[in-house]
């Protein structure tokens, strides 16, 4: 692949790679509504190719990718009349990512698939706006070196982790004593588990403050989003596990919050939306006007704050043992999850064996204390295997 392309204006090239989920077309949102800003220079999805290719034929990027090579002749002959660049694949996904037509990556792929294409990226020198948390799960300790030496900024999405980095800009090296990730506890809080044994795919795909993609949105149903979320909270801000804790707070007005070693507390608060914590991350360090609804202080509400129930929630009580025990433990967690999720999903398992597939999985692999990238994707592949053959798929 040629790198032609040279930036004659001032707006910020973007890169989404996962334009046609919850963050990706949000993130669209916020681009065509700041059009002097910024620009979409690179969109790739999966298997929706329909959406993929009108999001071409309106943002008119450089490049489009579709995951699904069984589509690549139906997206290439749709944009035919124009002079964006098709590519199709796996591979393409990664080499794409290495392109000097962007300036920053938004890394909204779900899950594993989303590692290797922002790893080429910080290789590349790329600023990442990460949405993928399981990235961060999967190899974090590797993502961020390679960050670190390449000095490329990696500026959260995930909302918890906007929050947190936005409480610390302006705190230089001052200590952070702990953090404080709000959970708003998923469709099921408060709920035992011989509710939870009947809960099916549609009930937990409804969240009662977001909307977003199928994968995480059970992943907040089971909590596991919250644990993910306490690994990915670790790398980004460099915190030892006993630093990170984890509130229930179910208005999901408090995004998250970060206590210094004085005792002081700062939270970032809103409505939940997510197109503010991306349009934060794209155009950081500036903040972009928008008439997004503002929280009224003046009507009556309650913020509410609790523990949660990981013995009943016990994805969330395995994913802080990962967090402890590090090593290929979190990566081996993300791929039994991603493939229990999965099962769920398609109706094959119940609720709550997914706890059961992740956690007989986390079991049986050999824990490997300083993995490579090479044994990641190792213990990726081992770990999908494994938790596949529990539940026959
Ligand atoms: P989604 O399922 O709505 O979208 C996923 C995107 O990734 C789609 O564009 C899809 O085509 C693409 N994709 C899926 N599988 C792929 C594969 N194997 N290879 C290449 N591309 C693939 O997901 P989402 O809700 O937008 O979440 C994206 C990421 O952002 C996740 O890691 C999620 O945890 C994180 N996140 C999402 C939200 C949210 O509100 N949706 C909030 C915080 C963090
Ligand atoms: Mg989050």
């Amino acid at each position: 692949m040629e790198n032609t392309h040279i930036n004659m204006s001032s707006q910020k090239r973007i890169a989404i790679f996962g334009s046609t989920g919850s963050i990706g077309t949000q993130a669209l949102e916020v681009i065509a509504a700041n059009p002097t800003l910024f620009s979409a220079e690179v969109l790739t999805a999966q298997s929706n190719d329909a959406l993929l290719i009108s999001q071409a034929l309106q943002f008119n990027p450089n490049v489009v990718v579709i995951g699904d090579e069984k589509k690549y002749l139906t997206v290439k002959e749709a944009l035919a009349k124009t002079d964006i660049k098709v590519f199709a694949g796996e591979q393409a996904l990664v080499e794409v990512a290495a392109l000097d037509c962007y300036d920053m990556m938004l890394a909204a792929i779900v899950g594993y698939a989303g590692l290797k294409p922002t790893l080429k990226a910080i290789s590349c020198g790329k600023p990442i706006a990460l949405a993928n948390k399981e990235t961060l799960v999967v190899a974090g300790d590797i993502v961020m070196q390679m960050a670190m030496e390449k000095r490329v900024p990696i500026i959260p999405v995930d909302s918890e982790h906007s929050a947190i980095f936005q409480c610390l800009v302006g705190e230089g090296r001052n200590k952070i004593e702990r953090i404080i990730l709000t959970a708003s506890g998923g469709p099921f809080l408060g709920k035992k588990p011989n509710f939870l044994v009947n809960v099916k795919r549609d009930h937990a795909l409804q969240h009662p403050n977001w909307s977003m993609g199928a994968k995480i949105s059970v992943d907040s149903a089971t909590l596991m989003n919250k644990g993910l979320e306490m690994i990915e909270a670790k790398w980004l801000f460099n915190l030892q596990p006993s630093q990170i804790e984890v509130v229930i707070h179910p208005q999901s007005i408090i995004h998250s919050m970060v206590q210094f070693d004085d005792g002081s507390i700062k939270a970032q608060m809103g409505l939940p939306d997510m197109k503010l914590p991306i349009q934060y991350a794209l155009a950081f360090p500036q903040r972009i006007e928008n008439d997004f609804p503002r929280y009224d202080f003046r009507k009556p509400n309650t913020l509410t704050f609790d523990e949660p129930d990981t013995k009943t929630f016990r994805n969330l009580a395995l994913a802080i043992e990962a967090l402890h025990k590090g090593g290929n433990l979190p990566c081996v967690l993300n791929a039994a999850n991603e493939i229990a999720v999965y099962a769920f999903l398609r109706n094959r398992i119940g609720f709550l064996d997914m706890t059961e597939v992740v956690e007989q999985t986390i079991q049986k692999m050999p824990f490997i204390e300083k993995p490579t990238l090479e044994d990641y994707f190792e213990s990726d592949g081992e770990a999908r295997s494994f938790a596949a053959s529990l539940i026959h798929l």
